[in-house]
C-alpha cells in the first residue's frame, strides 16, 4: 500500500527535478546523427521548457522547424527518451538566438570568407566516383553517354537532367562530370539539401548578396537530388533565379532527381518546364548483365588495391547479382559482405555459404512499403483496406490500423509525418500514439505478440 503511494507521488516530478542536461543530449545527437546533420540542424535546437511528458524545443525559423519535423522528429524523440523515459511528445517554438548581436560584428568582418569556406567544404568532388569506375549497361547507357557529351560540348544540352531511383548511380555520374570539368571551369557541386541550408543561413544572417554571388559565378553548376525543393516555396524562388541567371550567362547546369521534372509535385510549373527544357535522361534498374559486370569490376579493383586475390566463382557472382534486386548501392554492400566473410574464413565460398551469409541482409533490405504493410495487415485481420484507413474508431478497425502504423515505423524508413499522410492524412502524433500503444501491448499481451510476429513474417517471406 505504502509503496503504491510513493509511486504515485513520484509520477509528478517537482519543478526543481525537471532538469534535463541539454548539453548531454546534444552530444548524443552528434553521435547518433553524425556531425554533418548535427552542425547543420540539431546543434541549433535549444531546450525551451521541460514538462513531465513533453518538451518544448526552440528553433530559429518555421522552415527549420518543418524540416526537423519531417526528417528527424521521431529519431530526436527516441533519443531524448533515453534521457527521460516519460517523454512522449515534442513541440517546437520559433525563438530568436539571443547571442546573435554579440557575434554579429565579428561575423560581418568575416562574411565573405565564411560563406565561401563553408560552401567549399561541401563542394568536394569524390575522386573515386569518376567515369572509369562507372560501368555501362542497358539501364544507364543513355545517361552515361550524355554525361560524357556534356563534358565535351558545354551548354549544348542545358540543363542536363538525370533521373532515376535511389542507388542507381546519379550522384556518381554528376560527380564524374564535375571531375572531368573542374580543371578548366568553375565547378559548383552541391546537393539541393545543402543549397537550402546555405540559403536559410544567408537569410538569417541577412547575407543574401553573398549567397547569390557565390552560386551565380559558377560556370558549371551541378545540383544533386533536386526533389528536395518540393513544397519549399521560397527556396524554389531562389533556385529559379539562380537557375535563370546561370542559363543567361551560358553556364552548364546538371541536375539529378529521383523522378522526371513533370513528376515533381509541389514544385512550381514554371520551374518544372525549365527543368524539362534541356535534355532529360533516366537511369533504370540494372539488369543481370550489368550487375555481374559491376561485381567483377569491383572485385578487380579490390584485388589491385589490396594486392590479394578474391576467389568468387561465377555461380556465386550470379547468385549475388540475382538476389540483389533493388539497386547498385545495395549490390555493392552485399558483395562487400561476402568478400569480408571469405577473407575472414579464408575459403572459397559456395552459393550455399552465400545464402547463409546473406539471409539476414536480404530479409532486412527486401523492400517493404507502407502500402504493402497496409494490405497485409488488413488481409490478416480480414477487414477492408478502406475501412482500416477510415476515420472510424471502433476497436476492430482501430487496432489493425495502429498495428499497421507501428509496423510502418519499424519496417520502413518513412518518417512519422510521412506515415501519417499515408494513413488518410493523419497527424504524426497519431502515429506516435499508435507506436507506443502497440509497443506496450506487444510486451504485455501474448496474442498481440503472436499477431505481430505472424504479420512480420508474411511481410518478409
Ligand atoms: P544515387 O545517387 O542514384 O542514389 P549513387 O550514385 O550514390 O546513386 O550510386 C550508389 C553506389 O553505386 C555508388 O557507390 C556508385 O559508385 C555505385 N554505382 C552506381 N552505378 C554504378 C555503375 N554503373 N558502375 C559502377 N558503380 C556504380
Ligand atoms: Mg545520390
Amino acid at each position: 500500500m505504502e509503496k503504491n503511494i510513493t509511486k504515485k507521488q513520484n509520477a509528478y516530478v517537482s519543478e526543481e527535478e525537471k532538469t534535463l542536461n541539454w548539453d548531454e543530449i546534444q552530444k548524443s545527437f552528434k553521435k547518433t546523427f553524425g556531425s554533418e546533420v548535427y552542425t547543420s540542424w540539431l546543434q541549433k535546437i535549444s531546450l525551451v521548457r521541460e514538462y513531465n511528458d513533453y518538451l518544448i524545443l526552440g528553433v530559429p525559423t518555421r522552415f527549420f522547424r518543418d524540416w526537423i519535423v519531417s526528417r528527424y522528429l521521431d529519431k530526436i524523440l527516441e533519443q531524448v527518451k533515453n534521457f527521460k523515459i516519460t517523454l512522449n511528445r515534442i513541440e517546437f517554438k520559433i525563438v530568436e538566438e539571443n547571442n546573435e548581436t554579440n557575434l554579429k560584428k565579428i561575423e560581418d568582418l568575416n562574411k565573405v570568407t565564411e560563406i565561401k569556406d563553408s560552401i567549399l567544404n561541401y563542394n568536394r568532388l569524390n575522386p573515386n566516383l569518376n567515369f572509369d569506375k562507372f560501368v555501362q549497361g542497358e539501364s544507364n547507357n543513355i545517361a552515361l553517354s550524355y554525361s560524357k557529351k556534356v563534358c565535351e560540348d558545354i551548354s549544348r544540352y542545358n540543363p542536363l537532367y538525370i533521373c532515376g531511383g535511389v542507388g542507381l548511380g546519379k550522384t556518381h555520374l554528376l560527380n564524374a562530370i564535375g571531375l572531368e570539368l573542374q580543371s578548366e571551369n568553375n565547378v559548383m557541386f552541391i546537393s539541393a539539401e545543402r543549397f537550402m541550408y546555405h540559403f536559410i543561413k544567408s537569410i538569417k544572417k541577412n547575407d543574401m548578396v553573398n549567397f547569390k554571388d557565390f552560386f551565380r559565378k559558377s560556370s558549371v553548376f551541378i545540383i544533386d537530388d533536386i526533389q528536395f525543393l518540393r513544397g519549399k516555396e521560397s527556396l524554389q524562388e531562389e533556385f529559379f533565379h539562380t537557375f535563370n541567371s546561370l542559363m543567361d550567362k551560358g553556364s552548364q547546369i546538371i541536375i539529378s532527381a529521383d523522378r522526371t521534372p513533370m513528376k515533381l509535385d509541389r514544385v512550381q510549373e514554371r520551374i518544372k518546364s525549365r527543368l524539362a527544357g534541356g535534355l532529360v535522361v533516366d537511369i533504370d534498374t540494372p539488369d543481370l548483365e550489368l550487375k555481374v559486370k559491376i561485381i567483377k569490376k569491383r572485385i578487380l579493383e579490390i584485388e589491385s588495391q589490396f594486392k590479394e586475390s578474391i576467389n568468387l566463382d561465377d555461380d556465386v557472382i550470379n547468385y549475388i547479382a540475382n538476389e540483389s534486386k533493388t539497386n547498385i548501392r545495395e549490390l555493392i554492400g552485399v558483395l562487400n559482405r561476402v568478400i569480408a566473410f571469405s577473407r575472414v574464413h579464408n575459403k572459397i565460398l559456395t552459393t550455399n555459404d552465400c545464402k547463409n551469409i546473406l539471409k539476414d541482409v536480404f530479409s532486412q533490405i527486401k523492400v517493404i512499403t507502407v502500402e504493402k504493410i497496409q494490405n497485409v495487415v488488413s488481409n490478416y485481420f480480414n477487414i477492408l483496406l478502406s475501412e482500416m484507413l477510415s476515420q472510424r474508431r471502433s476497436r476492430p478497425l482501430a487496432r489493425p490500423r495502429q498495428i499497421a502504423m507501428f509496423l510502418a515505423k519499424k519496417m520502413t524508413s518513412r518518417s512519422l509525418p510521412e506515415i501519417g499522410r499515408r494513413f488518410a492524412n493523419r497527424d504524426h502524433t497519431t502515429v506516435i500514439h499508435a507506436v507506443k500503444t502497440i509497443t506496450r501491448l506487444s510486451e504485455q499481451d501474448d496474442e498481440m505478440k503472436k499477431n505481430i510476429n505472424q504479420i512480420k513474417s508474411l511481410l518478409i517471406e
